[in-house]
């Protein structure tokens, strides 16, 4: 079995993680930048992060024979101040030629708020701007189908974004299908508490198909399954789906969407 990791924060993970992930099967991992467990002080501690993301990171999964690509953007967990978004925004461009850069992401909204609206317009300017792939995560929160749509009506907003370049990430079942009908990717968050259980997951995807959809664990530093994809890959199997359906679904997918990036070169 083959398959990728398209979301997931390995730089809060132990590096046993990476070991159990490639016996597991992973070849690829895709690092979106995320919130660090607490509020940073000022851009500079973003540019640490980014320098971990684009270097040092990728050496680490090299160890282990797993490609590790990543994404750049001030998350909406801590969009929340102006100034420091757009100190941030304007760092991105010192970065985003790098060799394992894919696009913009996980940018977004957590508490649809107004100041996260307008950080999320500024990453999507720029996301068109550099002609990027756009990773988008959707609020955890019970106000996830108004932020849906709001990304999405930001998306359309902007008007120099193709939605085929999109991943809607977080879906859930009330969110799949605007996903979809919009022409965007969507993305099915595997949690052991929130976000979508593999047994939710793999009743989605038998509801929708496998069109657009990819599956991740998105392990950060918070409880999280780092091999979920295998989980639910031996789940799919116990369920009677063929390992044809599988690949699809776990390699086949997250390897057509990413590699929309000329930097995603995996085999
Ligand atoms: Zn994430």
């Amino acid at each position: 079995m083959r398959y990728i990791e398209p979301h997931i924060h390995m730089v809060s993970r132990v590096t046993d993680d990476y070991q159990k992930m490639a016996v597991s099967g992973c070849v690829a991992i895709s690092e979106p930048s995320f919130w660090a467990g607490f509020d940073r002080c000022s851009a500079d501690g973003f540019k640490d992060y980014f320098i971990q993301l684009t270097q040092y990171e990728p050496k680490r999964a090299a160890r282990y024979g797993i490609k590790h690509f990543c994404w750049l953007c001030i998350n909406p967990k801590e969009a929340e101040n102006l100034q420091l978004a757009r100190d941030v925004v304007s760092m991105i461009p010192n970065f985003i030629n790098h060799q394992n850069v894919l696009g913009i992401g996980e940018i977004g909204l957590n508490r649809n708020t107004k100041n996260e609206l307008k950080v999320l317009e500024m990453q999507l300017e720029l996301a068109a701007k550099y002609q990027t792939l756009v990773l988008v995560h959707t609020p955890h929160l019970e106000d996830k189908l108004k932020g849906t749509r709001l990304t999405i009506d930001a998306i359309k907003n902007n008007g120099k974004i193709p939605p085929h370049k999109v991943i809607i990430d977080h879906c859930e079942e009330h969110t799949v299908k605007l996903a979809l009908d919009e022409g965007y990717w969507a993305g099915l968050t595997l949690y052991p508490q929130t976000k979508c259980t593999t047994a939710r997951a793999i009743d989605i995807i038998e509801i929708y198909g496998f069109e657009r959809i990819w599956v991740n664990g998105a392990a950060d530093w918070g409880n999280s399954l780092p091999l979920a994809v295998p989980y639910l890959a031996l789940e799919m199997r116990q369920r009677g789906h063929s390992e044809e359906e599988i690949d699809r679904l776990i390699f086949q997918n997250p390897y057509k969407f990413l590699s929309q990036s000329p930097n995603f070169k995996v085999i």
